[in-house]
This record gives structure tokens, C-alpha cells and sequence, in this order.
């Protein structure tokens, strides 16, 4: 008997290694990294997943396309700008040459001159300060949740006793906030060993609850803006400027945890706090996150009174919340470079975004809708950023996920929007043509008798999209 199974010929590991495209790939992969994919490839051909003909090129394409991470690149076509679950803010051009050229040895504490250790302090502070004359101090950490807690303990009273940890921090009742991922503002402080004596009701806080609150406890002044929800109807909060004349009166530092990192107001953005403002209004230090609207990489920022700032930088922990040159240089190069894709697609043109949109339309034969964008990532919540989408059955939004390049197309009420708002424009192509794919594989891939595939398509038509839940 002849044996005809076309799996017998699977292309060996040797044979495969040996290609010309996996060598030149062997300079900058591994050779254990090389082996898996083959023996991917081979697998897949094993199971019928692959024709046998397809294993030399689809290993060929992996060692060579494939990212060196297990993170796959996506196209966020989803109108949610700094979107949580997909990385929140892309880098700027200047903001990634930045992280590149950081990548070896760098002088991040040499100073070339002498040779000795700089005193200088980071190019992103200079930076910082730069973009925010009314800060006299700037400090870069980890993310905003590490700045908070940096700040809240480092800012405790001196004259607290170790056994009587004397650090009540005063918070409004509206702003204990769940920051995403289950993770709550109480529980996050509770670490720090303070307590939170929460003042005011869910919707109404006076000065006078902060007033009436303050004993020889009272470690801090603490105000949080609300960044992923709104509280609207009968409401009032406590301005900054009257915390700062309380706190003034009790010899108190007041903090002011911003969220979403502004420099200026934005009038597209009327309930964003703002750095410049807040420090206006008297805060002492601000916290920021450096990967929300400022378009940067995760990083926590401090800005404020110069002996505040120092206090956070000279206490111990701040050693456990130190970020590393390559969040340095990309926070350098965003502050410096105001240009960037968050900043791009929050004032993006929407008269032509709309042009760009039936373009797109008539070329993958979807609908244009209106479709607003959102700001997500716990800022600006519920405000919408008008424009357009692409509206499609809602089995492509799971064909589009899995498929090369990966696009997150938004699933609402039965449909499948494409919002172009956060996508390169010279990416439109690319979606295009995988919409066309996936209408051509709807047609033509299904071979007659082929049950499971039928069956598996059917489920699709009839969705198996979930809602997306991803904004925060
Ligand atoms: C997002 C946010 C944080 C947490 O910042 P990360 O950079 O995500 O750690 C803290 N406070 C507020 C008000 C926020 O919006």
C-alpha cells in the first residue's frame, strides 16, 4: 500500500532551519524562539489546520513579522481613544525614537562633562517644568495609583508617632473611587497605613465637612477628581482654592490627584481638571497619570511646591516607585513634542473624518453612522466626541480580532462599528482588505459537506459578541 497522507510530508526541523529567511532571523531570535515556531507550523499541518505546502512560508512569515513579544499589535478602531484594555495611550513618533534611542547605555545619571554621577535630575523634569511654569518641582514614578501613595505618606506630619500612626487623610465621600480592575481608592490608601476620613455625602460635600473633620489627626488634605464616573442633579464639591485656605489655617499639605494629566484646560473637555489650574488654585503637589490625556507612557506624575516635590523624592519608598529610562525618555519626548496620537484623535476634524469614513464605507460596503467617540480610560466619562463609523454585521468584530493585523472594531446592540477616529489613516487600506476577506471566506470557504465549519459560521451570523465593557 502507497501511503498518500500528505501529513507524511510535513517539512522537517532541519530542512526548515535551514531556509535562508530562518537563519537571518537567528540574529536577533533565538533559537529556541525559532524551534517553537516551527514546531507550531508543524503542528498545524499535523491537524489539518494548514496545507503541508504552507508550512515553510507561514514559518518564514512568523520568524520574520512576528512581534518579539507575546503582545500582538492592534488596530484600535473602537472611537475610544485612550482605551484601557488595549495599552491606553500609543507613543508619539518623538515619544518612540525617544524609547529606541534610550534602549543601550545612556547618560541617565552620568554627566558626561566630569564623568561623575549628575546632579541635574531627569531630562523629563526639565521638560515637565518647562510645560508647567507653576510647578517649582516635578517627580516621575511608576503610574498615578504609585504617585498617590507616594504622596499621601511621604506628606504625613513629621510629628506622628510610630505606635500612634496619627494619619487621617480627608476625603470627600464622592471621591472614593474604584480606579479599574476592582482596585479601590480606601483599600489602595489603607496600605499606607492612613486612614481616609471620608467627609460629605455621595453627591454633596461642603467646606465645612473637611472643616468639622480636622483634629490633631489629620495628616492631609486629599482631593480626587471623579475620573470614570459623574455624579449629576442635586450636587456640590469643594473647590480647591477653598481646601487651600482650610488647609492654610490647619498648616495642612494639600494633594490633588488630577487622573488624566492636562497641562492646560481643553474646551472639548470641560469637566477635565487641569495641572496649571489646580496648582493655580492652590494645591500643593498634583498627581497625574502619564499615559491617559497627556498621551504618554504608564508614569505617574508629581508636579508642585518645591518642598513638597522634595519630601516625595527623599522618602524610601519613592526608591520602590522609581520609573526606568525608557519611561524617562518617552515622557521627555511627549511632554517636549505636544503632538501625538491622543492629543491627534481627541481634536480630530470631523468634517473630515466624515469624508474618510464614506470612503472607507463604499469600499468594504458598510453603512455610515453617526457614532461618537469616547475618551475612556477613566477620563472625561460620558462625554461624547461626535463623528462617524462604519457599521457591518456583528460576526466581524470577531473575525476582525483574530485576524493579521488584529482590528478591535466596537460590538454594540447587534453590530459591528468601525470607528476610524483612533486608526492611522494609512491603515484604512489594510481594514478594508480584511473586511474583504472575511466577505470572501463567508462564500467561498466552506466546502460542501464541511458541517463544522458551516456550523461555526452560523454561530457567528448569529453573534457571538459580547458588548464591549472595555472603556475603563
Ligand atoms: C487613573 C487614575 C488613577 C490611577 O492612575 P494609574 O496611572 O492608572 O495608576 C488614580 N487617580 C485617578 C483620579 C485616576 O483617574
Amino acid at each position: 500500500m502507497v501511503d498518500t497522507d500528505p501529513r507524511r510530508s510535513i517539512p522537517r526541523t532541519d530542512h526548515l532551519l535551514a531556509l535562508p529567511e530562518v537563519i537571518a532571523a537567528g540574529e536577533s531570535r533565538s533559537q529556541a524562539t525559532i524551534k517553537a515556531i516551527i514546531s507550531e507550523a508543524q503542528s498545524a499541518a499535523r491537524a489539518g489546520d494548514i496545507p503541508v505546502a504552507e508550512v515553510a512560508p507561514t514559518v518564514i512569515r512568523n520568524v520574520t513579522t512576528r512581534s518579539a513579544s507575546s503582545l500582538t499589535p492592534v488596530l484600535n478602531a473602537t472611537g475610544i481613544i485612550v482605551h484601557t484594555n488595549l495599552g491606553r495611550a500609543p507613543l508619539s513618533a518623538a515619544a518612540k525614537q525617544a524609547v529606541a534611542e534610550a534602549s543601550g547605555y545612556v547618560d541617565v545619571e552620568m554627566d558626561l562633562q566630569t564623568g561623575k554621577r549628575s546632579k541635574r535630575g531627569t531630562g523629563a523634569k526639565q521638560a515637565l517644568l518647562r510645560a508647567c511654569p507653576r510647578a517649582e518641582d516635578a517627580l516621575v514614578v511608576n503610574n498615578g495609583a504609585a504617585a498617590l501613595l507616594l504622596a499621601v505618606t511621604a506628606l504625613r506630619g513629621d510629628n506622628v508617632l510610630a505606635d500612634n500612626p496619627a494619619s487621617e487623610i480627608i476625603i470627600s465621600r464622592g471621591e472614593l473611587i474604584e480606579i479599574g480592575a476592582g482596585f479601590r481608592l480606601p483599600d489602595l490608601m489603607a496600605t499606607t497605613g492612613s486612614r481616609l476620613r471620608e467627609v460629605g455625602m455621595t453627591n454633596r460635600t461642603h467646606l465645612d465637612d473637611y472643616a468639622q473633620a480636622i483634629t490633631g489627626q489629620t495628616a492631609s488634605l486629599l482631593k480626587v477628581h471623579t475620573s470614570n464616573f459623574r455624579v449629576e442633579g442635586f450636587t456640590s464639591s469643594v473647590e480647591i482654592a477653598q481646601l487651600r485656605e482650610l488647609a492654610d489655617e490647619h498648616g495642612l499639605p494639600l494633594i490633588a490627584d488630577l487622573g488624566s494629566g492636562l497641562f492646560e484646560p481643553v474646551p472639548a473637555l470641560p469637566d477635565e481638571p487641569d495641572i496649571a489650574s489646580a496648582l493655580a488654585a492652590g494645591a500643593d503637589v498634583v498627581i497625574v497619570s502619564g499615559d491617559k490625556l497627556l498621551g504618554g507612557p504608564q508614569a505617574g506624575l508629581i508636579l508642585g511646591r518645591s518642598d513638597a516635590v522634595q519630601r516625595i523624592a527623599k522618602h524610601p519608598l519613592a526608591r520602590a516607585m522609581r520609573t526606568d529610562k525608557l519611561t524617562l525618555a518617552a515622557i521627555e519626548a511627549t511632554v517636549a513634542n505636544t503632538e501625538n496620537p491622543v492629543q491627534e484623535a481627541l481634536h480630530i476634524d470631523v468634517d473630515r473624518l466624515q469624508e474618510r469614513t464614506e470612503r472607507f464605507a463604499e469600499l468594504a460596503s458598510g453603512v455610515v453612522v453617526a457614532h461618537d467617540g469616547r475618551v475612556g480610560g477613566g477620563g472625561a466619562p460620558g462625554v461624547p466626541l461626535p463623528g462617524w463609523a462604519v457599521e457591518l454585521p456583528e460576526y466581524f468584530a470577531a473575525e476582525l480580532r483574530k485576524g493579521d493585523p488584529a482590528i478591535v472594531a466596537r460590538v454594540h446592540q447587534g453590530r459591528c462599528l468601525i470607528d476610524l477616529r483612533c486608526v492611522p489613516e494609512v491603515e484604512d487600506q489594510r481594514i478594508v482588505d480584511a473586511i474583504a476577506r472575511i466577505r470572501g471566506a463567508d462564500l467561498v470557504d466552506i466546502e460542501p459537506g464541511d458541517d463544522s465549519r458551516l456550523l461555526d459560521r452560523l454561530k457567528h451570523h448569529l453573534g457571538d459578541g459580547d458588548e464591549d465593557s472595555s472603556e475603563q
